[in-house]
């Protein structure tokens, strides 16, 4: 069953403009964080820090810490290893994670992990980000794909250890 944070509950900013709404995708794009996390974070009593990390996140997107501000956080959804899914842009939503023309296609998912620190997702994690990827099924009209950053786009998004389980049919472990 889904553990689902609100954007209330975690404290996000209103978008500063309206979403462009998308009907339906093709799936899902898996991401990391793409920086160092904390390796304890995945520790039962350090989520708090998992809901600063989602705020941090939102404030560097939408003072354009990618180049261009976004209106909001670029991802659809976060998921962490606490088994906890933070609601970002939500189905039905455009979002900003993906790369240039890559955005209609496919949600955009990030899990807490990085590239140093805790870089292997736990199986909480890893539930999470499948209680995502069913909901954007079913809230969002997503397809059966299920792919990582770096599927047509030069990135190391979402890191081998999440790409590999990507590749292997992202299942409940
Ligand atoms: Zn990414
Ligand atoms: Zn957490």
């Amino acid at each position: 069953m889904m553990n689902l944070i609100s954007r209330a509950e975690w404290g996000a900013k209103k978008p500063t403009a309206d979403y462009t709404r998308l009907s339906s995708t093709k799936g899902v794009k898996i991401h990391y964080t793409g920086g160092k996390v904390a390796a304890d974070l995945a520790e039962p009593g350090n989520h708090d820090r998992c809901v600063e990390m989602v705020r941090d996140i939102q404030a560097m997107h939408m003072a354009g810490g990618r180049g261009e501000r976004y209106i909001d956080i670029g991802y659809s959804m976060v998921c962490c290893p606490h088994r906890r899914t933070f609601m970002g842009r939500g189905a039905h939503a455009l979002p900003a994670a993906n790369g240039a023309g890559l955005n209609s296609g496919h949600y955009a998912v990030l899990a807490l992990v990085g590239s140093s620190g805790l870089t292997e997702p736990n199986d909480d994690l890893l539930n999470a980000l499948v209680d995502a990827i069913e909901y954007l099924r079913e809230r969002g009209d997503a397809g059966r794909e299920v792919k990582g950053h770096r599927d047509g786009y030069a990135t190391s998004c979402p890191g081998d250890p999440l790409y590999a389980w990507v590749r292997k049919g992202a299942e409940r472990p």
